[in-house]
């Protein structure tokens, strides 16, 4: 559930002004950059299967498109709000600039629960989404990919409903596609992936050996699930792993002290990342309530499910443990928060960095589609890797030389390069 006592683009606005103002930018850019060039707000109109007619709210938000065609997430979220989507579209601006790779940032959402809709409400959804969005939209202005609950196969149908409106043949207007029908090999795997290269780089330079150390993870989705799979793979060992109970309406925590077996943990969740809890008490694990994950006596936290999750009101309960937090998911921690965090100590992987794999790849996917070539699994992973490393060199650098915290460092080297490409344009 999102936490609504905060307003995402509020939080935002916040971490940019605070930045803006220890690096003294200029009034003309802080005006233009701490709001989004372009919003579409619309609604979808769908036929569902009962016969009935029903009317989705959506959003498409561009925040920049300095250096390049805005790209970002399409989240398919009940309590989608435009301030959520423009929140997540000024991120990925900044997400695209920690990367360096040549593209601005924007963000969707359909306020809508495709759990509880068919796959043909869905498909008549994804298309209305194309529909509606069609001017704002396409390869060489805005490219949306899979967010929560969004995945291959609704990409798939907004790419065909492009393709249908645009009479001709366009792959690259939309990423994370099945593998076979323009998608990547590791697209699926690479916001996870690229959460654990980082936090692997951070380890490597505080002197601390991944295989020493333990991790608590909210949300086993996409990005949770891969994460888990890569750190572990490289010696760690996940403790708690959190997901969302759709049927109880609450989440809960699912532990084993000596470690989880991830395999085995994604055997018993659905396709939306909710965990089984019969099915997990009957593996041996202790079901606890959603808040556990985040008292863990671990080494690391790592939040992959949603906006403000770690607060001022629920930090208290951090164990002295933790040393690092991988932000995985957007936002996971509220500005009023960060302060408490650098008081503790605790070394922090700002969720811009750490889960930019997913956009690095769908960069990779819109090459391999102009190009009509397409790499193998392990080239994409090695260029992600390369590219993630490079990353983080820059903001762990730029925090070392400045002494400052790690998302500070991170907006100094967005914002700085964003800030460039407006005034290289002509535009202040
Ligand atoms: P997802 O829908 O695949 O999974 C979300 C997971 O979070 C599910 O396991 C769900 O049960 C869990 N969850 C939801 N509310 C929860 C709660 N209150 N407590 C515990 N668990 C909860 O989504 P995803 O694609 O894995 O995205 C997760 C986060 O990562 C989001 O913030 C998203 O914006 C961000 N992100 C995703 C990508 C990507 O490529 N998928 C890229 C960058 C950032």
């Amino acid at each position: 559930m999102a936490n609504t006592n905060y307003n995402p683009f509020e939080n935002a606005q916040a971490q940019f002004d605070k930045v803006a103002n220890m690096v003294d930018l200029a009034q003309d850019s802080r005006e233009f950059l701490r709001q989004p060039q372009k919003e579409l707000h619309f609604t979808i109109p769908v036929k569902m299967d009962d016969g009935s007619s029903k009317t989705f709210k959506a959003y498409r938000i561009q925040h920049n498109y300095a250096r390049g065609p805005a790209k970002g997430g399409l989240r398919f979220c009940p309590d989608e709000t435009a301030d959520t989507v423009r929140a997540l579209s000024m991120w990925m601006t900044w997400k695209t600039a920690v990367v360096d790779i040549p593209l601005g940032g924007g963000k969707g959402g359909i306020v809508c629960d495709p759990r509880t809709m068919s796959m043909g409400e869905q498909e008549r959804l994804c298309r209305g989404f194309v529909r509606g969005s069609f001017d704002l939209t396409g390869p060489v202005n805005d490219v949306p990919a899979p967010d929560v609950m969004s995945n291959g196969q609704h990409m798939l149908w907004m790419m065909d409903e492009y393709e249908t409106i645009a009479r001709g043949s366009y792959p690259g207007c939309i990423t994370g596609k099945p593998v076979g029908s323009g998608g990547s090999l590791g697209r699926t795997e690479a916001t996870g992936f690229g959460t654990i290269y980082i936090l692997a780089d951070l380890l490597k330079n505080e002197n601390v050996d991944i295989k020493s150390t333990t991790a608590s993870i909210q949300g086993f989705g996409n990005v949770g699930e891969y994460a888990a799979q890569l750190y572990t793979e490289m010696g760690g060992k996940v403790i708690t792993v959190s997901s969302f109970d759709a049927a109880d309406k609450v989440a809960y925590t699912f532990r084993k002290k000596d470690g989880i077996n991830i395999a085995e943990l994604v055997s018993i969740k659905d396709k939306f990342g909710s965990i089984d809890k019969e099915k997990a008490k009957a593996l041996g694990y202790e079901v606890l309530d959603g808040g556990a994950w985040l008292a863990e006596e671990v080494d690391i936290l790592i939040p992959a499910a949603l906006e403000n999750q770690i607060t001022p009101a629920n930090f208290g309960s951090v164990s002295k443990k933790v040393k690092f937090i991988a932000e995985a998911a957007n936002g996971p921690v509220t500005p009023d928060c960060d302060p408490l965090i650098e008081k503790a100590g605790i070394i922090i992987a700002p969720d811009f960095l750490a889960n930019a794999g997913g956009v690095t790849v769908s960069y990779f996917e819109q090459i391999q589609c102009n190009m009509n070539y397409f790499w193998s699994k392990q080239e994409v992973l090695e260029k992600l890797q390369y590219t993630m490393a490079k990353a983080f060199n820059s903001v762990y650098g730029l925090a070392k030389e400045r002494k400052v915290y790690m998302r500070d460092a991170a907006y100094m080297v967005s914002i700085d390069r964003v800030d460039k490409a407006v005034k290289q344009r002509g535009w202040l």
